[in-house]
């Protein structure tokens, strides 16, 4: 199985300079669904990887990351993209360092055996350095785009 990796803020939604925990600040990036749908058309599954640091500086809660994703995940199917799976890491370094957390790559790892996946033909797409870094921690190819930048013109590149 070949799998796009997603993170979260910046590249599904936009990014707002600040925690995104509530649906009605969650505005998916322009372009998403036709990038997605190019992605999906030449078979890639897609898995959500998102660190949610919010949660252990206490603003936020599990629950509220679950709605926000439940709601996300309703998108995703609404405009026919069958995303595979959501992780997140709850942990931030000022509050105990985790392996979860991006630069760190147990979410990936976690992912890539639960699934059986083609690290070779799978890669990441991330607004930060960190989630590049994870990626190529684990041998998947890590694309960096500008915060909120439209995916499109940048799949038409991967996928030749
Ligand atoms: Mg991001």
């Amino acid at each position: 199985m070949k799998v796009v990796f997603l993170d979260r803020d910046g590249v599904i939604n936009e990014e707002r300079g600040d925690y995104t925990w509530r649906i009605s600040d969650f505005e998916f990036v322009d372009g998403l669904w036709d990038a997605l749908t190019v992605m999906q058309d030449n078979g890639f599954k897609f898995i959500v990887i998102t660190n949610q640091g919010g949660i252990a500086k206490g603003l936020y809660s599990h629950k509220d990351v679950k709605e926000v994703h439940e709601f996300m995940s309703k998108e995703f199917e609404r405009n026919n993209i069958h995303l595979l799976d959501v992780f997140y890491s709850p942990y931030h370094d000022i509050k105990g360092k985790s392996l979860s957390r991006k630069p760190d790559s147990l979410m990936l790892e976690k992912a890539i055996a639960l699934y059986g996946i083609d690290t070779s033909e799978s890669f990441m797409i991330g607004d930060s350095e960190r989630d590049i870094i994870a990626s190529e921690k684990v041998g998947v190819k890590g694309v960096l785009v500008s915060p909120n930048q439209n995916l499109l013109e940048i799949i038409r590149k991967i996928i030749r």
